[in-house]
């Protein structure tokens, strides 16, 4: 009786607690309380949930099935959106809270939302080293399903919780990406419903323009409801080499070094300071000294990062053995270094012995549970941003971040940019070595201001013919947005589809001060509407209208509407 009379007097207290400081001071200042005790234990049940409905699906081999039908449903739903006159744009119906990119889109409310239920994994063909995913399948679910039969995406992004369809429309990247570049160069093929309602299967060699132009849209060329995906044979170790680089100039010249060096299959550096980094060099192995095995993704493990600085501050280099697995979510306990903001002492061992199994949060629940406070809070003095930059600029970058807004840790990331025609590709016909920046903390400059230090970033990221990473906060103007990424295959293709009444542009999805611009955009197509018979400028050139028939082939033949130009149907 005793313990429970304790109890409950504790709980007693810390619910007066709660009410002499107030809800809200509970929840911005000691965040971890709420995270603890309710987003915790809710994350694993999610966790549960969303591992054994994969595996039964799998098992039972019901996605093929079930696949058709799905995207039967999504042509339904866009044919309807149609009839009913297109008044709004489209956009998929994943709640905003539910992604990883820390924006949620007010698009959400006024848009038509359309249903893409569609997260699992439908074919894992080994003779042709290809995987086909629905777009809502996840890293976590990708690699539990591949790595066990001895097969791995080449580019595995970090976070179990990022989809295949944010990854082919947003980006991904990898430390294995100076090999193999970005997430959208190990797809070879994307199947879309577009916006007249037709499905379309496209490759470099079938329909290779809209191929290009998918990756980066935002989801504003169409809806993507299947990819397919190159795999390459998994070993089950990494054999990383740590090893500690002091100076500046000395951590850009081991970095660049190591990340021309095809020999390594993963290069990653973590800056710890403006002269002080830990670079990261592994290889896939079949065999592990038994001495050297760190299994980093067990619960009771120090988070990565803090690990890593440990041979920072010991001075020492060192090799390990890791589990192929536990090395690509490396980052997924401690997102990075983003829950030691929310949990401050999540890293001490009593902690990680006690919960760690617990942990993370789901990245979804802490967005749906911020509250309108905690987002300003975060936008105002917090940095979530990862800038592309060429490598042979990584020492004016470092050095610019630093003046600007001086976040460590920073993730250094190499990866390859072959030339290409879609939004981002280097500058020349020549592939180009880039590296990912990535600062994700509180800034520690005292001149910090969300909006003019983020723009500094941006033009010098545009200077230097770079490109920003489009789920973090976007200040750039039109303008600006359209000199740091190649607008004209994705301008051209909009017109040619008929995207421009259906989606909005991506600049008006993603951009800060372009959220407002998109109420006015739409605003302007209605007007349109309204004029009469006229065909807007903008859709001269879509395919079916003046009752051509569109030119790109669809996967469902007869069944597939060709868009025909009349008036009341623009009306509904
Ligand atoms: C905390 C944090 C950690 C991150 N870690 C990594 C990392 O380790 N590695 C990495 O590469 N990146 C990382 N990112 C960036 C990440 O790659 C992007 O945020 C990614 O685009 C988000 O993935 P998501 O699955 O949440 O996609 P969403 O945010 O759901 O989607 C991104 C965009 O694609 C569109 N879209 C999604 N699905 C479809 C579809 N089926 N049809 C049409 N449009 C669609 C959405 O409308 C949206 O505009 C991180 C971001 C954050 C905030």
């Amino acid at each position: 009786m005793d313990p429970l009379l304790y109890l409950g007097g504790l709980v007693v207290m810390f619910l007066l607690w709660i009410k002499v400081k107030g809800l809200d001071y509970v929840i911005v200042h000691q965040r971890w309380i709420f995270v603890c005790l309710f987003l915790l234990p809710l994350s694993v049940i999610f966790d549960v949930y969303y591992y054994v409905r994969a595996w039964l699906i799998f098992k039972m081999c019901s996605a093929p099935k079930l696949h058709d039908q799905r995207v039967r449903d999504i042509q339904r739903q866009v044919r309807e959106w149609s009839k009913e006159g297109g008044k709004t744009y489209m956009c998929t119906g994943r709640p905003g809270w539910l992604t990883v990119s820390l924006r949620v889109g007010k698009y959400k409310k006024t848009h038509k939302n359309i249903m893409i239920n569609m997260m699992d994994i439908l074919e894992v063909d080994t003779k042709r080293q290809v995987v086909r995913v629905e777009p809502l399948a996840n890293m976590g679910q990708v690699t539990a399903l591949l790595n066990s039969i001895g097969w791995t995406l080449p580019v595995l992004p970090e976070l179990d919780d990022l989809t295949v369809g944010g990854l082919v429309m947003g980006t991904g990247i990898e430390s294995s990406s100076h090999i193999y570049g970005l997430f959208q160069h190990i797809c070879i093929a994307y199947e879309l419903v577009l916006a007249d309602g037709s499905l379309v299967r496209c490759t470099e060699a079938e329909n290779s323009d809209l191929f290009h132009a998918v990756p980066w849209s935002c989801g504003t060329l169409g809806f993507l409801v299947a990819a397919e995906i190159k795999i390459v044979p998994a070993k089950p170790w990494v054999k990383l080499h740590y090893e500690p680089v002091r100076g500046l100039q000395n951590i850009c010249k081991c970095f660049t070094e190591a990340s021309e060096n095809k020999q390594n299959t993963f290069v990653e550096g973590i800056q710890y300071g403006l002269d002080t980094a830990v670079i990261m060099t592994g290889t896939m192995t079949d065999h592990a000294e038994p001495d050297k095995i760190n299994r980093i993704g067990l619960h009771f493990k120090p988070w990565f990062f803090k690990h890593v600085e440990g041979y920072l501050k010991g001075d020492n280099t060192g090799v390990e053995y890791i589990p192929l697995r536990q090395y690509y979510h490396r980052h997924t306990r401690s997102i990075f270094w983003e829950l030691q903001d929310i949990i401050p002492f999540g890293n001490n061992p009593v902690f990680r012995w006690l919960f760690g199994w617990m942990v993370p949060p789901k990245i979804s629940l802490l967005k749906l549970t911020q509250g309108e406070t905690i987002r300003r809070l975060y936008e105002q003095h917090h940095v979530v941003q990862d800038m592309l930059i060429p490598m042979k600029h990584l020492q004016a970058a470092i050095t610019r971040f630093h003046q600007d807004i001086d976040v460590y840790p920073l993730w250094l990331c190499p990866f390859l940019l072959p030339p290409g025609r879609g939004m981002v590709h280097p500058k020349g016909q020549e592939e180009e070595l880039y590296v990912d920046i990535g600062a994700y903390g509180e800034p520690k400059v005292k001149h910090f201001e969300a909006k003019a230090s983020t723009r500094q970033l941006e033009k010098f990221v545009r200077d230097v013919h770079g490109f920003q990473m489009l789920y973090a906060d976007v200040y750039m103007d039109r303008e600006e947005f359209w000199e740091m990424f190649d607008g004209q295959l994705y301008h051209r293709l909009r017109e040619e589809l008929g995207c421009k009444e259906a989606f909005p542009e991506v600049y008006d999805k993603i951009c800060q001060v372009g959220l407002l611009s998109d109420i006015c955009n739409k605003l302007r197509g209605t007007f349109w509407q309204h004029r009469g018979s006229e065909v807007p400028p903008d859709l001269k050139a879509r395919p079916g209208v003046r009752g051509k028939k569109h030119h790109w082939p669809s996967l469902d033949g007869a069944v597939a509407p060709t868009l025909q130009w009349s008036p009341d149907r623009r009306r509904g």
